[in-house]
């Protein structure tokens, strides 16, 4: 099953075996401010958003290349700092750095990085096989990953996702990094399918809390940058999930997904409105 472009890997066949493969920059300036995060916290940032598009897929990485384009007058050290990041947190993951360019430009930093992965016996989640009907979970809590640096920290659940995809039969799966709501749209649109969302039932992470001028649920709901999992699978499954919590992280359902498009927000009071799939801007 070869997968084009759309999904958080694309899948090429070599030989009979399924490679994954997928390529993330980082540019100072629009994904990151380089005088507030520091050349260590960019460079582990970098390899860990593939790896957390390597986890969507559920799937076990195999190794990356690196491109960097340092700022001239870029220091020696802090270009170490850099690489040795990315190489740490991509060993972490047994994601060595097998390759890889680096120039100098009159242009601000500039990274990019290739990972390659195989499905290791399991099945590559993809985004479109959601199924009306199907319980709608995610890992861990959500918002203000941005505002609190959790960004920068995360854990990419690739061992949350083989867990997943190894004990249940996942449906489809994705990494939240545009933000809950548009990322729930992404799977939705890939899938055919809409879902419903139950307002009270959103993990709210304490960094979403006390935000100026948003709500926990709104921030939750579109602050992104989360590297949480979110997937579809079939009711009795998420029952079993819920119940047992095999995870290091815990499991919420949040909602169902919907043979009618769209996404709506269930609130307390049990009014349903519709969730705007406004995901995350850059706030650089
Ligand atoms: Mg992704």
């Amino acid at each position: 099953m070869p997968v084009g472009p759309g999904d958080d890997c694309a899948i090429v066949m070599c030989g009979t075996e399924k490679l994954l493969i997928t390529v993330d920059q980082l540019l100072e300036g629009v994904h990151f401010t380089l005088a507030e995060l520091g050349p260590k916290n960019v460079g582990r940032k970098a390899m860990a958003r593939n790896l957390s598009d390597v986890a969507s897929m559920a799937a076990l990485p195999l190794g990356a290349v690196a491109s960097v384009a340092l700022p001239k007058g870029f220091k020696r050290d802090d270009a170490e700092t850099l690489y040795l990041a990315m190489k740490n947190t991509g060993e972490l993951f047994h994601c060595p750095i097998v390759g890889g360019d680096v120039s100098v430009w009159p242009e601000k930093l500039a990274i990019s990085i290739t990972v390659f992965a195989r499905p290791a016996g399991i099945k590559p989640s993809l985004r479109s096989g959601a199924k009306a009907g199907d319980a709608l979970c995610v890992t861990g809590h959500l918002g203000g990953a941005w505002r609190s640096q959790r960004h920068i920290k995360f854990t990419p659940r690739i061992n949350e996702a083989r867990i997943l995809a190894s004990r249940h039969e996942l449906h489809a799966m994705i990494d939240i990094s545009d933000g809950l709501a548009s990322d729930l749209s992404h799977l939705c649109d890939s899938s055919g399918v809409g879902a419903e969302v139950v307002a009270a039932d959103v993990p709210l992470h304490n960094d979403a809390k006390n935000i100026p001028d948003i709500t926990p649920l709104q921030a939750a709901l579109s602050d992104g940058e989360d590297y949480e999992l979110l997937f579809a699978l079939p009711e009795n499954h998420a029952e079993q999930l819920i119940r047992e919590q095999p995870l290091t992280v815990q499991v919420t359902r949040i909602g169902t997904f919907t043979a009618e498009k769209g996404l709506v927000l269930v609130k307390p009071d049990g009014a349903r409105e519709a969730l705007p799939p406004s995901g995350w801007e850059h706030k650089t």
